[in-house]
């Protein structure tokens, strides 16, 4: 027995599937989960010693990298001078302050303890703003756990094959209205039906919970349109797309402003914390300025906060152009080792590797329509997760530590290095010159 397969016979005993978020558990790819004890730059070492280049990132946050020196100061300072006190301390402005800077649609900003809070709390704000009930969201987007939004939603679903969370209510899930991803004639319809009751639209604007799928030209815009026309809030959920396809999220990067927007991951450096935010007409909604409550004992945690600034010091629109350059080095590195049996997609240092079963890549050439991108949930029905599962488990032996997950983004950092880029090449290469 080695020291990981302990750690999981115990872990096992004590946790529900052994972990606390049910994708760590490799259900989807089979084999024990790694336990993991540390990580600097960009590898991290499991219990058995094991070192792996990780393009997880703790599935976004680590746009720096493990352990980044000023991050891991300004953790240390805080904690020193006291790790929480429930009252308002100057890091929680400095972090509101920055985010407004750096976030278009973003004047007025709340502070979270996660991205699943952030979401909650936004369409209860969207709700009290209009005071219209039914909320659209998109297949395959994911925006958290709570109740409302666990309506097919994406990796951690579509992975266990639930797309829909015992113990939702019906009530609850029929609030939720759900459209098909780059399809705005699906939007219109659901506009039509429900004509004045959509309190919200809500969306990844780079939807990274289905693997990497970006908006198609326009999508945005359209959308941007009809929730002017409805007076309907437009909801980014940018928890994973904001600090990450730029330092203004893919609002920036797209030219697109939303009227509320979702945050985590990045924001807080590796710590737990989320936020929405967005113009003060809407904003002043939020107990105590206003009717819709919210609140937090750890909300604008000390500790959190400072690595939450330490980390968005750092993003320089250099650090953007060099993660940018070396995503696009990567993505055609791998897309040209896994030509033929699959594709990548990627917007910036979000990126996603599709495995494709043969069926449907001979379908579609049957159709004369090489199957070249994927668009929407109901496309994921091309992605061959057995052969993902094959990969995984080849990269994991070879050092590279991927999502445990056909369906989700891997992450670049301005920690990994060329070389790092080159070893994830070569071992997709060696996979790709053997599969069957
Ligand atoms: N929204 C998006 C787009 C996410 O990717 C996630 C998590 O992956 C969430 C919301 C939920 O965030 P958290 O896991 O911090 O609750």
């Amino acid at each position: 027995m080695t020291k990981n397969s302990d750690a999981w016979a115990r872990a096992l005993k004590v946790m529900p599937g052994g972990v606390n978020s049910p994708v760590r558990a490799f259900k989807a790819v089979g084999g024990d989960p790694r336990f993991i004890v540390s990580g600097q730059g960009s590898r991290i070492c499991d219990l058995d010693g094991r070192e792996y280049i990780d393009f997880v990132g703790a599935w976004g946050p680590m746009i720096l990298g493990h352990a980044e020196p000023r991050v891991t100061a300004a953790i240390r300072k805080a904690a020193e001078g006291g790790t929480s006190f429930g009252a308002p301390t100057p890091a929680e402005t400095i972090l509101a302050e920055m985010v407004i800077d750096a976030v278009p649609s973003v004047e007025v900003v709340r502070f979270v303890n996660s991205g699943t809070e952030a979401t909650m709390a936004a369409i209860r704000l969207a709700r009290g703003f209009t005071g219209r009930s039914k909320i659209l969201k998109f297949a395959g987007c994911y925006h958290g756990h709570s109740d409302g939004l666990l309506v097919k939603a994406g990796s951690g679903a579509t992975t266990l094959g639930v797309p829909d969370s015992a113990g939702v209510p019906a009530s609850i899930a029929s609030e939720t209205l759900v459209a098909c991803y780059n399809d705005i004639e699906d939007v219109d319809r659901l506009l039509a039906l429900h004509e004045k009751a959509i309190a919200a639209i809500i969306l990844e604007p780079v939807a990274g919970n289905m693997g990497v799928i970006p908006p198609n030209e326009g999508f945005l815009e359209v959308l941007r349109e009809r929730c002017n026309a409805t007076g309907t809030v437009l909801i980014f959920d940018e928890v994973m797309s904001g600090f990450r396809v730029a330092r203004g999220g893919a609002q920036w990067r797209f030219g697109i402003t939303p009227d509320l927007t979702c945050l985590g991951k990045i924001i807080g450096g590796g710590l737990p914390v989320g936020a929405y935010g967005g113009r003060p007409e809407i904003m002043k909604m939020v107990s105590p300025s206003g009717p819709v409550y919210q609140a937090g004992t750890n909300s604008g945690n000390p500790i959190a906060m400072a690595a939450g600034i330490a980390t968005m010091e750092q993003l320089t629109s250099e650090l953007y152009s060099s993660l940018e350059a070396r995503a696009r080095r990567l993505a055609a590195g791998l897309e040209n080792a896994v030509a033929g049996r699959g594709i990548v997609q990627h917007v910036g240092s979000m990126m996603t590797l599709f495995f494709l079963t043969r069926e449907s890549l001979e379908a579609a050439l049957a159709t004369g329509e090489p199957l070249d991108s994927l668009q929407c949930y109901d496309d994921l029905f091309a992605v061959d997760k057995e052969t993902y599962a094959k990969f995984h488990l080849h990269c994991l032996d070879r050092g590279i530590y991927l999502p445990p997950s056909a369906y989700e983004a891997f992450f670049l950092s301005a920690a990994h290095s060329d070389e790092d880029l080159d070893r994830f090449i070569a071992v997709t290469e060696e996979f790709c010159r053997n599969i069957t």
